[in-house]
């Protein structure tokens, strides 16, 4: 049996946090790991960036659900959800990926939570487990399934060493030098062929 792994952000739908930035003219949320490599100190200063801007969870998912999948991303989940089984394994939280989710058909979410007090204001966020990516597809594999992963980013590498086979697909520039081992995808038509391949090649002989 195989299972499909997807990371979700540059992926199947935009950077949220870039995104969101653009949507809401307020540049301070553009700020990635890239600029705070404290991922805890990244997440409280949003936090409080959504506050001070008396930004509520119902506003941020207002301004998310504006947003729309890549182009073809949709296309490409269902073709694969029709043939595999897929998990999208995400560093997001269920709150903010719903709109989108909800236009990619609802796929399987594994991400993170928010913590939203009385008057709607994201409180805190609780990572469901640390480096859950890799530890997904560890489990996965303990169930007995190939895995094959694709993801674009730093935060997939973890989930993609662990695969059976893994890919990336438009990394940003910088990642794929550091990382020879995972095969780069420039399409979903590329990485569709890619994981059909590698799905072919797992597969025992009948
Ligand atoms: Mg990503």
């Amino acid at each position: 049996m195989q299972m499909i792994c997807l990371d979700l952000e540059g992926v199947l739908v935009p950077e949220i946090w870039i995104a969101f930035a653009e949507r809401t003219g307020i540049a301070d949320f553009r700020r990635t790991t890239r600029d705070e490599p404290d991922y805890d100190r990244l997440m409280r200063w949003r936090l409080d960036l959504l506050r001070r801007h008396g930004l509520k969870l119902a506003d941020i998912q207002a301004v998310i659900a504006g947003m729309a999948p890549l182009e073809g991303a949709r296309e490409f989940l269902d073709d694969l959800r029709a043939r595999y089984q897929v998990i999208i394994l995400s560093d997001t939280f269920y709150e903010f990926a719903d709109p989108l989710m909800r236009q990619l058909g609802r796929p399987t979410l594994f991400c993170h939570r928010l913590v939203v007090d009385d008057a709607g204001f994201v409180a805190d966020y609780l990572l469901r487990q640390p480096d859950q990516k890799r530890h997904a597809v560890n489990a996965l594999k303990s169930l007995n399934y190939q895995v094959i992963a694709a993801g674009d980013s730093y935060n997939d590498t973890g989930m993609l060493g662990a695969a059976d086979a893994g890919f990336f697909i438009h990394p940003p520039p910088g990642i794929v030098a550091q990382f020879p081992q995972f095969p780069v995808n420039a399409s979903y038509a590329e990485l569709k062929a890619s994981i059909d391949g590698a799905a072919a090649r797992l597969r025992p002989a009948a």
